[in-house]
This record gives structure tokens, sequence and C-alpha cells, in this order.
């Protein structure tokens, strides 16, 4: 970044109107700047006519467009793309296209690593390096979004964000809630409140300041056993805030008719996927408005679990349905380019890898 300047895609609309303000600039070009970067996704400067000479040199002298760098980009046999994003620090972090009815989900990367440390997961192998900041979040969109207008141009369309990739995203609550409202906000994308899903391993302080702060965005829960005994085992901030807390707060989350809170269930053989599991798991959601995600596990160089069979899988997803609950087994989308969930980690291309634009 050049000295002086801060990254244009730190700052929310509020934000660079009081910036402009201040500046003794119109307010209202915040606006023009937000069409132009946001809507139109235009990576050079904005010329619009309305834009005044003072407010393009302000611009020009105080705002820093750079982005993070694609390194790598894998392509699945299932049209999942993995891009590796080079940040200004070279670290690198991943964020993932998975596509959908000529639509494309993206999962986006909120630190470089995790502190979580979950025990089935290839990134929380890295522990946490540091947090994004809200322009390196941002910036993985706009990458992506350039990258898919330029190798896929018929179906470029992002139309959801889940925060499920590398990190806690509630571990980095500044940055996220802030590229949210970027995300969300009129002038610019313009995304609907319920495109956006943030996933989280029940880190209940974050959680809770969520719930205050973005209210009615979607939530999903990695869950993975509903046993505290097995839940520890996976996922050790469990230890610090159980299952049960957890719950007991979501329980309070106001949900719309339709809403619903999503629940990760990543499928481990011998370990959570038996007939006891799955009873327990049922009786345990029994009631609530809930999706159960049934996600057969993925194995990584060096994990000590296995993948559940196709038998343990339909096995579970059918007890589950007897409570009621709609369970939908995820088709593990990207798992030969190890794009799947918890598979997140920088170190490994897969043999479809390309160096990029
Ligand atoms: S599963 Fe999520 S929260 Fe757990 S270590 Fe991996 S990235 Fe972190």
């Amino acid at each position: 970044m050049s000295a002086g300047k801060t990254s244009f895609y730190e700052h929310n609309y509020q934000e660079l109107e009081t910036l402009l303000e201040t500046h003794a600039i119109n307010p209202k070009s915040a606006s023009l700047l937000f069409r132009h970067h946001y809507k139109e996704k235009k990576l050079s400067p904005c010329e619009h006519h309305n834009l005044s000479k003072a407010a393009r040199s302000y611009v020009a002298e105080n705002f820093d467009f750079s982005l993070p760098e694609i390194d790598y980009v894998h392509e699945s046999t299932d049209q999942t793309v993995k891009l590796l994003v080079k940040l200004k620090d070279d670290q690198k972090v991943e964020c993932v296209l998975i596509p959908f009815q000529n639509k494309y989900t993206i999962c986006l990367s909120t630190q470089v690593g995790c502190a979580m440390k979950c025990s089935f997961c290839f990134t929380g192998t890295q522990g946490l390096k540091r947090n994004l900041e809200t322009s390196e979040i941002i910036g993985q969109f706009i990458l992506a979004w350039n990258w898919l207008e330029k190798n896929r141009p018929d179906d470029h369309q992002l139309k959801n964000i889940v925060y499920m990739g590398q990190g806690e995203p509630l571990h980095n609550f500044s940055a996220v809630k802030k590229a949210s409202e970027i995300f969300l906000d009129q002038h610019g994308m313009s995304l609907g409140i319920q495109k956006i899903t943030v996933s989280t391993a029940g880190y209940l302080p974050g959680l809770k300041r969520w719930n205050e702060e973005m209210p009615g965005v979607n939530l999903a829960l990695s869950l993975h056993s509903v046993i505290e005994e097995k839940r520890n085992k996976l996922i050790p901030i469990n230890q610090r805030y159980s299952l049960q807390e957890v719950m007991d707060y979501i329980d309070t989350i106001p949900l719309a008719r339709k809403q619903y809170v999503i629940y990760e269930y990543l499928l481990i053989k011998d370990f959570n996927d038996t007939e006891e599991d799955a009873h327990a798991t049922g009786a345990f959601l029994k009631g609530r408005q809930a999706i159960i995600n049934l996600i057969p596990f993925n194995p990584f160089p060096g994990s000590d679990f296995e993948r559940s069979t196709d038998e343990s899988i339909l096995r579970f997803q059918k007890i589950i349905e007897t409570y009621n609950l709609p369970a939908l087994i995820r088709t593990t989308k990207g798992d030969d380019i190890l794009a799947a969930c918890g598979q997140l980690n920088t170190k490994s291309p897969g043999n479809n890898s390309k160096a990029v634009q």
C-alpha cells in the first residue's frame, strides 16, 4: 500500500461519507464511489461526470485500491473453484466458489489459520497467524467476481456469501462485521441479509455480539456431535463454551418464519456416525427451526479420522428424519482439490492447479 493511504475497501458507507464531509467534499460522492467499485465492481478510478474535481483528487491522494493477488486457481471437476489468495505480507488464504444452478456461493476466509484447533480441520493444524482486515475479506470477493467474469462469463453471478473458509469468523468480529455491512449496503452490492451466512464453532462471546449487532444474518453452527465428550474432542472451544450453553443462547435468537439455523455435522467413521449418535442428535434438535447438513468427512494428509461409509451416512440421515428434521447430505464439492469444509490449507495445490491470472 502506498504511504499515507488507506485501503478504500476498509470503509463502510457511513465512514466514507464522514471522511468526505470532513474534507469539505460533497458526501453524496460516496454513493458514486460505492456504485462504481461495488455495484459495477470496477477496478479503475471512478470517472463519473458528477464526481467533482476535488473528490477525484481526494480519492487519488488518500485511498489505495490495491487488492490481494490470486496466486493459484484450482478448478475441480465438479466446477468448484478454489482461489489461493496472496496477501500483502505474503500470507495465503483461500476462498472457494461453489456452483449451484449457474450461480455461485462464495466461501470466504476470515483469518490466516485459526485458533480453534478443531481436530478434524486442516486449517486448525496451522494455529492462528493473524486476523484478516476488512479489505482482505472484501478483496477475496472482488477477485473471485473478476475471475468468474473473465473465465466463466456466462455464469458469473455470485449470489451468496458464507463465512466458512479459514478461521472462526466471530473471532475476527469487527472486520467481518464491516465487510458484511459493505456487502449489504444498498449503494453497492446490495446483497439481501438472508444471502449471508456466518458459521461458528460455538465461540459464544462473538455469537452474542453478532446477534446484537447484525440481527437477521443466517447462522450455521458446527455441531459434529451433541455428546459433550465427543464434541470436546472435535472442537476444543466446547470445553470453554459448552454446546448446551451455546444452544441456550441460540434458542433466544428470534428467527423469521422460514429461517433456519444450519447445523453442520461432519460424519466420521465409527466416531460420531453410529445409530446412537443419530438418535441423540435427532432428540437434541427436535422441535427447533433446524436444517442438518450431513457432511461426509474428507480425509486430508495426516488426519486420524476416516470418512463414514455411504451406508452409515444414509442410516444417519434416515434416523434424523424420524425426528421431523430436514437432514441433507451435502455433496462434498471440491474434495478433489481439498476445498471441502475443514480442508482449507494453503499448502496443498491439487493436480488441477494453475498459476493465474
Ligand atoms: S473448523 Fe473452522 S473453527 Fe475449527 S479450526 Fe477449522 S477453521 Fe477453525
